[in-house]
């Protein structure tokens, strides 16, 4: 069996292209091409083996904002063999050390921010920290680079071993640490880049969090797959993106964001003279996305890549092409290549066309489970097909819509209620910039929608106006029984839609708006 050295893109690239810049880091302003990206990570790779003693499958964590030393320190691992572990940097302390703990990491790599959770970290389960500065300067990991002799690919091992665990982000529960092999990694670039048209002279930009499947893949991993050059942005900033994607010289080609960072790009004041023009995938998944949001960038001339996709699933299932955009609004298109995907019903049989199940898929760029939870593992299965827990279904064309998680519906009167369905709608209303629809135990009903409403206060709107907009557009049984106005939805780190927290929040920021109606 071929070792993996066949498969370090990095070291391949630096001998066909050294001068090509691979990675801009968006803060600090440095630049690295694939020559020095190479002696870098080859640097890193032998402070690790001949320093910090660490051997093949030993794991090793990070904790720190983007960065292109993040994506150093992910390359490093393959030419050692170890497990690349990012740690969420929103988690606490003692969250942290929980998944330390769970994973064994041995060395955590950390922006100097963190020096104080780290040292209790290390003190609790022994990691030995190694500090990076964000603005390049001096520190541990600087010196690590300039002081050891680059190492080449590593011989040995294979592309169905693990190659990162990415911990969930926790939306439905306690985090998982899923396996990422080097086999998952590839064939998703293949798949992403051949769908995305990602080329040597693309440009992508990554601004979602690296300790998170989309800050890693799309487009990351992917374009530096393909040769191109990634700037990595620290953290999402609304205009900088804007500007990174509008501006003249080396316009960004290929990025990636969850709804929200769209929603906020567009709230901006520039937004309507930005020129989007140049951008040519501008991805969006994770979560539901607003059909008048597409609908506003749509009016630019920009069409986005609606996408389907999880941490389990490398992440892309399914995209929507750019052209198919307009006709199929709010789709999220069809299966990516090397991807097989099933609609499945309760015993795991296909069901009718045009009937909802949940979608479960197959492939290379699949996992086969999580890190220490056997019994998770095996049950995410089913005749070889990974379950993802979302209901889907498809039209007549075979395009895929996803309709809600299976665990976000409710049953008000003995009929489903999928909360995205009635959100769809209800985003549809004027003046309403965002919304959330949780369930409520009701004692007629057994569940009633409560639909937590932010507003745009130029905009007169009523609860009222929102139950009767609701009761013309879709069945009695799914019209929200109360609405909220709130000032914010929470997100998490990802950007997503924190239904967990969003109780909270509303039970404390409103409680006389909670009228019932
Ligand atoms: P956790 O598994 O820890 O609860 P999570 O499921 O949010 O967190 P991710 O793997 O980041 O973690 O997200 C995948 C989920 O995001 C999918 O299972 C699905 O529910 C949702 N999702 C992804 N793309 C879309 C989309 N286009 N439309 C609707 N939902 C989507
Ligand atoms: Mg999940």
């Amino acid at each position: 069996m071929t070792d993996i050295a066949i498969y370090d893109w990095i070291a391949s690239h630096a001998k066909s292209r050294p001068e090509r810049v691979a990675l801009v880091d968006d803060f600090s302003g440095r630049s690295f091409s694939y020559a020095e990206l190479d002696r870098r990570v080859g640097a890193l790779a032998a402070f690790m083996l001949d320093t910090l003693g660490i051997a093949a499958g030993d794991r090793v964590a990070t904790l720190g904002h983007n960065s292109t030393n993040i994506l150093e320190i992910q390359f490093a691992c393959m030419r050692v063999g170890a497990l690349f572990v990012p740690l969420n940097v929103r988690l606490a302390a003692p969250e942290l050390i929980e998944v330390i703990r769970d994973c064994g990491a041995r060395v955590v790599f950390h922006d100097c921010e963190f020096r104080a959770v780290v040292a209790d970290i290390a003190a609790a389960v022994g990691a030995t920290p190694v500090e990076m500065n964000e603005s390049g300067q001096a520190c541990a990991y600087e010196e690590a680079i300039a002081g050891h002799a680059p190492r080449g690919p590593r011989h040995g091992g294979t592309l169905g071993d693990t190659w990162t665990l990415i911990y969930t982000s926790g939306t439905t529960g306690r985090p998982k640490g899923v396996l990422i092999s080097y086999q998952m990694v590839l064939y998703h670039a293949v798949n992403y880049g051949f769908s995305t048209g990602l080329t040597p002279d693309s440009h992508g930009l990554t601004f979602l969090p690296m300790f998170h499947t989309s800050g890693l893949n799309l487009p990351a991993n992917p374009a530096l797959h393909a040769g191109a050059t990634v700037t990595v942005m620290r953290r999402f900033d609304p205009p900088r993106a804007l500007a990174l994607m509008g501006r003249k010289e080396s316009p960004v080609s290929h990025t990636f964001g969850v709804p929200a960072n769209y929603l906020f790009m567009r709230l901006l004041p520039e937004f309507a003279e930005a020129d989007l023009r140049g951008v040519r995938s501008l991805g969006v998944g994770g979560a539901p996305m607003p059909i008048p949001l597409l609908q506003a960038y749509a009016d630019k001339g920009v069409s986005m890549q609606q996408t389907f996709g999880m941490t389990e699933t490398g992440p892309t299932v399914t995209i929507l092409s750019a052209e198919r955009g307009f006709d199929k609004l709010g789709s999220a298109g069809l299966p990516i290549v090397h991807v097989e995907t099933l609609i499945a019903d309760k015993d795991g049989a296909a069901v009718a066309p045009g009937d909802i199940g949940e979608l479960c898929v197959r492939g290379p760029s699949i996992t086969t489970g999580y890190w220490n939870r056997p019994e998770e593992s095996r049950s995410a299965f089913r005749d070889g097909w990974f379950r993802t827990g979302d209901m889907a279904r498809q039209d007549e064309d075979g395009y895929f819509y996803i309709v809600d998680r299976s665990k976000n519906m409710y049953i008000s009167g003995g009929e489903n209620v999928y909360p995205a369905e009635v959100e769809r709608v209800i985003e549809k209303l004027a003046g309403v910039v965002e919304v959330a629809v949780v369930a409520e135990a009701d004692e007629k009903w057994g569940e009633v929608g409560r639909a937590y409403v932010v507003r745009d206060p130029s905009v007169a709107l009523t609860e009222d106006d929102i139950i009767r907009y609701c009761r013309a557009e879709i069945a009695g049984y799914k019209v929200p029984r109360y609405v909220s106005f709130i000032g914010a939805l929470p997100h998490n780190a990802t950007g997503k839609l924190d239904r967990l927290h969003l109780r909270k929040i509303a039970d404390k920021e409103s409680e006389n708006a909670c009228t019932p109606v």
